[in-house]
């Protein structure tokens, strides 16, 4: 099979209302919805939107669109294979190297008429997910949880950090109330507190069951991560932290983190969050997949990663595109009481919808 043409489309992904965390509101992200076509009229898709605080708009799509035409060169006219990824240098490398892996796996996967997540594992069927809650009012929340547990997701998880801190155990408290006892509560913090705010704030969230905090102090300071775990009193993950193979392992050799969070966007790729996710396990730390808040076709591609994982894999946050106004997707991905099944057809299993893409389109196409 040889790939005949690489081309994707610039979209503005827009949330349904704007998502709020410690580190601010997301109104929108710039997203890239690549495709791969080979000789046999088989289309692969892949996503690539890179979670950049230090870029954006024209200097990131350069850096992006950029990475993409170096892929194009390299790929179209030559046999349809899983490409050799580098290390990723940046999150838009990350990203776009992510986008190219899940497209040839997608039309790979097509091609044998198996589903994406067979080419990376042994999949299950279904992945138990978590509802994601933003940082809004106490009682927004605990209505928002209630009705989560109700239509039973086995966890939730609440964004925290924005707010004083007997505020914050207070908003805890009415959504654990709210939830019962029998839905695991996760917390994330995206990095707010200074150390010894979490060192406070941690036992006094310990009485209500908590499954783990993500992400409690800021990234790239794991001294403080490991103090943090050990005064605590409450399992800890990383997320932002993680944003390559080397700061994993440092992670997992400091013994900083209970739990890490895999973002194949972040990470560049599904084949290395496999290795990664095996890595991890083999010294006890669980593994939790995410989406980073895309449209449905690389949240697709999360779900065939957490399937491929084993079944004692935690609830994974893949339960994302209803945030957004649209998932970009002709047929959205199935999502009942707290499971995500994968779509029924071969490869990724889902198509981009040309006329929900030409809404949320950005830009011309690149030539
Ligand atoms: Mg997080």
């Amino acid at each position: 099979m040889i790939i005949t043409a690489l081309h994707w489309q610039a979209v503005s992904l827009r949330f349904a209302r704007p998502f709020a965390t410690s580190r601010g509101r997301m109104r929108d992200s710039r997203s890239w919805i690549v495709t791969i076509e080979t000789a046999e009229g088989i289309r692969g898709y892949g996503e690539a939107m890179p979670r950049c605080e230090v870029a954006s708009g024209d200097r990131l799509t350069s850096a992006v669109e950029d990475e993409l035409l170096a892929w194009r060169r390299r790929l179209v006219g030559h046999p349809l294979a899983i490409p050799d990824l580098p290390v990723p240098r940046s999150p838009s490398e990350a990203a776009v190297s992510f986008a190219i892996e899940t497209a040839v796996l997608d039309a790979l996967a097509q091609h044998q008429g198996v589903p994406l997540a067979a080419l990376l594992g042994e999949p299950r069927p279904a992945v138990p997910v978590n509802a994601t809650i933003g940082s809004s009012e106490p009682e927004d929340a605990a209505r928002e949880a209630a009705q989560a547990a109700a239509a039973g997701f086995p966890a939730v998880k609440l964004k925290v950090g924005d707010r004083p801190l007997t505020a914050d155990v207070a908003r805890v408290a009415a959504v654990r109330e709210a939830i019962g006892p029998a839905v695991a509560l996760r917390l994330d913090a995206n990095g707010a507190w200074r150390p010894d705010e979490a060192v406070a704030i941690l036992p006094a969230l310990a009485p209500y069951q908590i499954d783990y905090v993500e992400q409690p102090v800021r990234p790239g300071r794991l001294a403080e991560l490991v103090w943090v775990r050990k005064e605590g009193g409450i399992p800890i993950a990383a997320d932002e932290s993680i944003t390559s193979p080397a700061q994993l392992v440092a992670l997992l050799a400091a013994e900083a983190v209970d739990v890490v969070v895999l973002k194949p966007m972040a990470l560049g790729g599904l084949r290395r969050c496999v290795a990664l996710a095996q890595l991890a396990r083999t010294v006890g730390v669980r593994v939790v997949i995410t989406s980073s808040l895309e449209s449905g076709v690389g949240t697709a591609a999360a779900l065939h990663l957490a399937a491929a994982l084993p079944a004692d894999t935690p609830p994974c946050g893949l339960a994302t595109t209803g945030l957004l106004e649209h998932d970009l997707l002709t047929v959205p991905l199935p999502l009942d009481r707290g499971v995500m099944t994968l779509p029924d057809r071969p490869g990724l299993g889902v198509q981009p919808d040309a006329r929900v893409l030409a809404r949320y389109r950005v830009r011309k196409d690149a030539p």
